[in-house]
């Protein structure tokens, strides 16, 4: 985990609407960490049944990313089951470092 500006978080979060408009093309998508273009990445993982779940979205160059929680997963978009095996889950998701906001509290 990472700490970064609040508003390099906000372009993150961003990101997930850039995903969801452009139906998954992330080929003009900018890395808010590295200022890549291209390299985002995303997976949902979710239930088939509720189409609830969450979305990882990470950068392929600085491998910065991060990880929003119960997500309606679009129609049109894969998703894995949840309970979904590490192997898989290991092998369509990198390791990557979770920016968060830094917080303004403890300072
Ligand atoms: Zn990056």
């Amino acid at each position: 985990m990472v700490e970064v500006e609040v508003t390099m978080f906000k372009n993150w979060l961003d990101l997930i609407g850039v995903i969801q408009d452009s139906k998954g093309d992330t080929e003009l998508a900018k890395c808010p960490s590295c200022d890549c273009v291209g390299s985002i990445d995303f997976q949902y993982v979710g239930s088939k049944e509720t189409r609830i779940g969450y979305i990882d979205v990470w950068c392929t160059s600085c491998y910065h990313g991060i990880h929003m929680s119960r997500v309606k997963v679009p129609d049109g978009f894969e998703m894995l089951p949840f309970g979904c095996d590490d192997a898989t889950l290991a092998a369509r998701i990198p390791n990557f470092t979770r920016v968060e906001p830094v917080s303004l509290v403890d300072k």
